[in-house]
């Protein structure tokens, strides 16, 4: 249940904005920063948690997508473009991809057809740093690959960029708020305000405490994903979309030394990404009609998924999936394709001139890949329809936070004693930045790991708390990634609730509150993935881990740090958790 708490920055019904931006995914997130580095007022709202939307469950690639060019060449161009730049502006948060795209005698393409795309392709690897292709006997794509099915006739590689997704969403509002926007997350957008036919403003109530405000502004930009069409019918205006919704499977480690491209039964193109500490099956794209908040993973789509990777990888069932997650394409709308074959190209929309809304922009449609662009033409439209004089944008050049700088990061790990994987996942995610935030961490916080799957310091844990609009424990996953490892959060979520309590002054029963509504909301996102005496297994760790937190640390407050019950180790070390797929 949430909890009453006074929202973060507190904005009078008096405060005027030149923007308000509607969504905090990748798309609001950059066009608030750009607006805000442009010079005018901005405010993002949010109603859950920074990048929770769609963005969260990407599959995390800045690419410009090889599938593209058959019929969306400037899709594949612009995001190849922009995923150069952002590479340049955020150096530290995306890393290589290097996939393999085995061909095997039934591939209906074969290795030459494969090869004459991946040549075209290569002409667009120049613009985001990435090298040209290379094409592998049999022998040497077994070699790089031990677990692919025997039979190849050989492969070409392809060069991609990873991304930790939520992370750039962080980034991307915390540079705005640098800039100085303001940035209220758990804030939904229940109204728009309009004053004759001109908008001016958004009502809200916070996710948290329910108060509800109003806040007033000249613009209102809707950049609310999948939900866009809903916003514009607040304000009386329209927008059609055809959302897709897509799902992934989660993988709590890496299972193969590249990313894999295949095929699924239906022809479609599947990917697997080895992903920082995991691994990414996916994804499925089907019509969707329902509502984007409450999505559901059925066993039909894990096993969609799942027969398309046994053909090129047979162990792939014999690895523990940590969970599935579904999120839907805010694509724009087109009659009479397939939905894979719809274009992923964007659009800004004008109210104003389009609907006879003025002050309501949309911006609908695209990929991460290229949300500086979208933001930037976004803004471009904005500034028009604020009467203001054009101002040039900067995003591709200012870096966002950490990208100010590339860091040594063996330096790193030798200054504060840290172990050097520490260093490097803390460096992947604060870049130029990680040196101060330790160097402002308490000395006993530094060094003191506390979600031991990723790793993740106490000291980066009360940093992102303090610093990165944190207000729920599984904004730590999206944050940092804690509660995201092996252990799927039962040896960590504990801990990082106390700590999360202890910075917010939370009692007891509000720290054993989360816990719970953290634990269940894991729960249901596993029974897609795991099936008898497994599942039921699960759900009696599940509910032990509770319960010896719990009484470990009984409500009412008051206790320092409890001590761990005898036999809660034990348990929680326990190899309960079997793979079964
Ligand atoms: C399965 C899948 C895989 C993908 N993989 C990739 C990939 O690898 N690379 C790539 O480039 N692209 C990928 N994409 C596309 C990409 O993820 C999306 O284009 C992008 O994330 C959309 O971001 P967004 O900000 O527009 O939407 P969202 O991330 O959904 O953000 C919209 C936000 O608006 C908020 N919101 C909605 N209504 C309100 C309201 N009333 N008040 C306040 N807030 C509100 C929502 O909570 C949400 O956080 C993928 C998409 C899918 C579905």
């Amino acid at each position: 249940m949430p909890r009453p708490r006074a929202l973060s920055v507190p904005t009078g019904d008096d405060s005027e904005f030149d923007v308000v931006v509607v969504g905090a995914g990748i798309t609001g997130a950059g066009v608030a920063r750009d607006a805000a580095l442009r010079g005018l007022r901005v405010c993002l709202v949010e109603q859950h948690d920074l990048g929770s939307g769609t963005t969260w469950g990407s599959s995390g690639m800045i690419h410009g997508g090889l599938r593209y060019i058959e019929y969306d060449w400037e899709t594949t161009r612009v995001s190849c473009l922009d995923g150069g730049y952002i590479k340049r502006i955020a150096p530290h948060l995306l890393f290589p991809v290097v996939f393999l795209l085995p061909i095997y005698p039934d591939d209906p393409f074969g290795i030459e057809k494969k090869e004459t795309a991946l040549e075209v392709y290569d002409r667009f690897q120049p613009y985001k740093a990435g090298r040209p292709h290379v094409r592998l006997d049999a022998e040497e794509a077994r070699r790089l690959e031990p677990g692919l099915r025997p039979g190849l006739v050989g492969a070409v590689t392809m060069d991609e960029w990873g991304v930790d997704s939520a992370r750039l969403v962080a980034l991307n509002a915390i540079g705005a708020r640098e800039a100085g926007a303001e940035v209220r997350t758990y804030t939904e957008v229940t109204g728009v305000i309009r004053e004759g036919r001109n908008v001016r403003g958004v009502r809200v109530r916070s996710r948290l405490s329910g108060a509800e405000e109003t806040i007033r502004a000249k613009v209102v930009c809707n950049a609310a994903g999948p939900w866009a069409p809903r916003l514009c019918e607040m304000a009386g205006a329209s927008l059609r979309l055809r959302p897709a919704k897509g799902v992934h499977l989660i993988y709590d480690r890496r299972i193969s030394n590249c990313a894999l491209g295949v095929e699924a039964v239906d022809g479609r193109d599947l990917l697997l990404v080895p992903h920082a500490n995991q691994t990414i099956l996916g994804t499925t794209d089907d019509d969707f009609y329902g509502d984007p908040e409450h999505l559901e993973v059925t066993e039909d789509e894990v096993e969609y998924i799942l027969q398309a990777f046994e053909r090129v990888l047979p162990s792939i069932r014999q690895h523990r999936i940590a969970h599935a997650n579904a999120a839907i394409r805010p694509t724009l709308f087109g009659w009479r394709r397939y939905e894979d074959d719809l274009s992923r190209e964007y659009e800004v929309f004008d109210h104003g001139a389009r609907d006879g809304v003025p002050g309501l922009v949309s911006i609908a449609g695209g990929k991460m890949s290229m949300f500086r662009k979208m933001a930037e033409d976004t803004v471009d439209v904005v500034l028009r329809v604020l009467g203001r004089a054009y101002v040039p944008c900067t995003t591709h050049t200012t870096p966002l936070p950490g990208g100010e700088g590339v860091v040594d990061v063996t330096e790193v790990a030798g200054n504060f004693g840290l172990p050097l994987p520490v260093a490097q996942r803390l460096v992947a995610r604060h870049g130029a930045r990680a040196e101060a935030l330790l160097g402002d961490a308490e000395p006993e916080d530094r060094r003191a790991v506390l979600c031991e799957c990723e790793p993740v310091t106490r000291a980066e844990l009360r940093h992102v708390v303090r610093s990165e609009s944190v207000e729920r424990l599984e904004d730590l996953y999206r944050r940092v990634r804690c509660t995201g490892g092996a252990c799927l959060g039962m040896r960590c979520a504990w801990p990082a609730a106390r700590l999360l309590g202890e910075e917010r002054g939370w009692t007891a029963r509000q720290v054993a509150g989360e816990v719970r509504d953290f634990l269940d909301a894991r729960w249901l996102q596993r029974p897609s993935v795991v099936r008898g005496a497994t599942a039921a297994q699960e759900q009696l760790y599940r509910g032990a881990v509770y319960a010896l937190g719990e009484v470990a640390d009984p409500p009412p407050a008051g206790a320092g740090e409890p001590a761990p019950l005898p036999g809660a180790a034990a348990l929680a070390e326990s190899r309960l958790l079997t793979a079964e797929h």
